[in-house]
């Protein structure tokens, strides 16, 4: 009989798996509240209409239709028992499945650190639905800023773009947001022209942290060009419905407010009794098996692997998701299996008008030359024919017609 393995989560450590895996050696189940897999680096692209919200998201359904796929979220798993209690929030019921092999791929939270009237006030970039909002309300501020008789303070209070974490989501938002104000929406809203603002807040000393010095001067150089304000040092210590308050008691008013200053543990992995490490993601052997079990597996940004510190990115989700479908295909045939082994190869980011940071293992550059490279490498990276042919389609578009500012 076949062993029934099941998958939580449809993001890139989920997707790669299932794609690798022998579908006729596993009863393989995946367990989901998305039923797509969301190619996030191409996420900031679709809050301004660069990139169309379908053209990066591949049906679970479709990509593998050899499987069994639930609509729901995973909410506890009984490791003694074998089983998995999952809540489906269509009809709001409950239901349980047993499993023999169980991978846990749930990615992470937004981090808000708890500062408070962040959840309430700021607008996440995680999700397709998070986009779809930013975009809406871009237009909205435009629109609503260009209302007669508004004060002059609130008008740009309205056209106040502030984005808060100058890691590479951060930075890639406040480049397509410049892309956007200055290719589309100051051809549509002349008369806002001037009162239009992004800024960028970091809370340490530096931008893109990541990547290599010179990279992350240049990407600040270019900031300034573009009139993109980068306020390093700057923590944010409340968030208003109009207003982020700092640290240092300076008010910065805002219309749209985009917070992106990293991840922490999904409430399923904080309720799990697993080894974790200090910002909880579970701790797993070089085997990605979480440390002490043999049939459950944890990869991606909810896991790490013990003496290991790999970053939360796409690339070691992949990368893990690929490994593990290969070990559960190797183990089926009988055959010997080796540790996980991270490959790196680089960082790619978007920092506005045509121009990108390529930091990779052999060479780093900049410019209009990287950010060919940035393209070229997102349409290969893309998971289908279909994603691919339909992102060529969304920049040939955008750059004979601009974007859509349509309000619907
Ligand atoms: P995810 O891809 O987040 O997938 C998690 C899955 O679990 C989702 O399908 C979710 O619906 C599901 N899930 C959640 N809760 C449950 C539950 N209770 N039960 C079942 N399923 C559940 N990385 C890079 O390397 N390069 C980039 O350029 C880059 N750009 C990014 C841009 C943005 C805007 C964002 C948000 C992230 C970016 N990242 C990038 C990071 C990258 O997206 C993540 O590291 C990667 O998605 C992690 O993969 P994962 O499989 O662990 O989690």
């Amino acid at each position: 009989m076949r062993r029934k393995l099941i998958v939580l989560g449809s993001g890139f450590g989920a997707f790669s798996l299932i794609k690798e895996i022998d579908a006729a050696a596993y009863d393989v189940i995946v367990v989901s509240p998305r039923n797509h897999f969301l190619f996030t680096p191409l996420l900031p692209s679709t809050t301004v209409g660069t990139i169309e919200f379908r053209s990066i998201i591949e049906s679970i359904r479709v990509a593998k239709p050899d499987i069994q796929f639930y609509q729901a979220a995973c909410l506890s798993i009984d490791t003694d028992q074998g089983r998995i209690t999952c809540w489906q929030e269509l009809d709001d019921s409950e239901f349980t499945l047993e499993y023999d092999l169980l991978v846990i791929a749930v990615g992470a939270s937004n981090n808000t650190y708890g500062i408070p009237g962040v959840h309430e006030h700021a607008m996440f970039l995680k999700e397709l639905a998070d986009a779809r909002a930013i975009r809406q309300r871009i237009i909205d501020c435009f629109e609503q800023a260009s209302v007669p008789g508004l004060a002059e303070v609130e008008r740009k209070r309205l056209v106040h773009v502030v984005i808060v974490g100058g890691g590479p989501t951060g930075v890639e938002f406040a480049a397509e947001m410049h892309d956007f104000l200055v290719g589309d929406l100051q051809k549509s809203f002349p008369q806002l022209k001037d009162d239009v603002r992004i800024t960028l807040l970091e809370a340490t000393s530096q931008i893109l942290s990541s990547f290599d010095v010179n990279l992350s001067s240049y990407a600040i150089k270019r900031f300034r060009r573009q009139r993109i304000e980068v306020r390093v040092r700057s923590i944010v210590s409340k968030v208003e419905a109009h207003a982020v308050h700092l640290a240092d008691r300076s008010v910065i008013p805002y219309g749209l407010l985009v917070w992106s200053t990293g991840i922490g543990p999904r409430p399923l992995v904080q309720s799990l009794s697993f080894e974790k490490e200090l910002r909880g993601r579970i701790v797993v052997d070089e085997y990605l098996r979480v440390r002490g079990r043999s049939d459950v597996f944890a990869l991606g940004d909810c896991a790490t692997q013990y003496g290991t510190d790999l970053p939360a990115t796409s690339q070691v989700a992949q990368q893990e998701g690929r490994y593990l479908g290969r070990v559960f295909n190797r183990q089926a045939r009988g055959k010997p299996i080796k540790p996980f082994e991270y490959q790196h190869l680089g960082m790619l980011a978007y920092i506005g008008s045509n121009r990108a940071l390529a930091d990779l293992t052999s060479v780093k550059g900049h410019g209009i030359a990287a950010w060919l490279f940035w393209r070229s490498a997102y349409l290969t990276k893309l998971v289908s024919f279909r994603n691919k042919a339909l992102v060529l389609f969304d920049w040939c578009k955008t750059f004979f017609f601009g974007r859509d500012i349509s309000r619907f």
